[in-house]
């Protein structure tokens, strides 16, 4: 394949001073946000990527990626927040046992403590994704973070929803994988391995199952996050560069998280990974309970072709607008998917000016 575009490149974002800013969590990891400044400005947007993604999903050179949309359109000093799950760390493929607890109580208050330092009290908007929105939504919600003027939530928030082929996956993959494949993670690119080693083997039994397009990673993906041929997005919907690339923006994964999933969808909301963790006392056991006094407005984003966490957050927008009535929107995203919402092609026509009129209406 010819490389059309560098891996983490920042290429995708002309006319802002970027800049780096390290933080670190209560149990020592190394996060990073990045900024895109043009200007200061009243308004100041952090967005949140989700489960091996990076920030690196909304500065794509190939299309008109969300940070500089949000440039144009008047939100003049944007940040991404790499936590994590970030595939530009290496923590998602070490030994590790982390939950969304850990996210939602360190890595979100640590991000927001990093970003007030640099702009104060200005508004905060919050953008988030897939898992980092559900995690976000634990830290808002449970109070680790406040004063957020607004969040945009895609796919999936405090009431996770899986299609019954990913609940099963959900119940007996990590064991499978650690216990049986001796695989600790996954990881798209596994059809790149040498021949016949054990991703190698996986790689190719995936396939079988995948005669849908030509790049195996996209078939990994599927297998690894949800439901369909192919499970993160319809395929018309990405430049074709991006569908190439796609091990680029969503990278190797270890197990764990799934675990909590799994337990957030038996569950029907969020929930604890282990409410006996007295690391985590200060979370809610129940999210749902104090959401009442949560004064942030939610815009639940959600493609009506998510196979990932289908009706996820149309359960989530009429359960928190009984709680509070006329509080939060709803917006179905039609001919979309779980992915595709943030890296498609149209979505500067289809689905970012939904969420700058969002944005704008909370600030009013
Ligand atoms: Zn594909």
């Amino acid at each position: 394949m010819q490389r059309h575009i560098a891996r983490y490149t920042l290429e995708g974002v002309k006319d802002a001073e970027i800049s780096v800013h390290p933080f670190a969590t209560e149990d020592d990891l190394g996060l990073e946000l990045r900024r895109f400044h043009r200007a200061d400005c009243d308004d100041v947007v952090l967005i949140v990527h989700g489960l091996t993604s990076s920030s690196d999903m909304f500065i794509m050179p190939e299309h008109h990626n969300l940070v500089s949309f949000l440039l144009d359109a008047g939100f003049t000093d944007v940040w991404t927040s790499d936590f994590r799950m970030s595939n530009r760390f290496p923590y998602d493929t070490e030994t590790h046992r982390f939950t969304l607890d850990d996210i939602a109580h360190w890595d979100h208050p640590a991000a927001v403590r990093e970003l007030r330092r640099h702009v104060g009290d200005r508004r905060v908007h919050v953008i988030a994704h897939c898992l980092g929105s559900v995690s976000f939504s634990m830290s808002l919600f449970g109070g680790a973070v406040d004063g957020i003027t607004s969040l945009v939530s895609n796919s999936v928030s405090l009431t996770p929803r899986v299609p019954a082929w990913s609940r099963f996956k959900l119940a007996v993959g990590p064991a499978m994988s650690e216990y049986v494949l001796g695989l600790s993670f996954l990881d798209p690119r596994f059809g790149d391995a040498p021949p016949f080693t054990r991703g190698w083997m996986l790689s190719r039994a995936v396939s079988l199952f995948h005669r849908e397009c030509d790049v195996r990673a996209c078939h990994m993906e599927s297998f690894m996050w949800g439901s369909g041929r192919p499970a993160m997005y319809p395929h018309d919907n990405l430049d074709p560069v991006t569908h190439e690339r796609i091990a680029d923006l969503l990278g190797p994964c270890g197990l764990n998280y799934f675990r909590h999933v799994r337990k957030m969808v038996s569950a029907g909301q969020v929930v604890k990974y282990d409410p006996s963790d007295s690391r985590h006392a200060d979370l809610p056991d129940d999210y749902l309970a104090g959401a009442a006094d949560i004064p942030t407005p939610v815009l639940f984003l959600t493609g009506d072709q998510n196979h990932v966490f289908p009706q996820a957050n149309v359960v989530c927008y009429e359960t928190l607008n009984k709680i509070a009535p006329g509080r939060h929107e709803l917006e179905i995203l039609p001919g979309y998917g779980h992915f595709d919402p943030f890296t498609g092609k149209n979505v500067h026509l289809d689905v970012f000016p939904k969420i700058v009129d969002f944005l704008k209406r909370s600030a009013a």
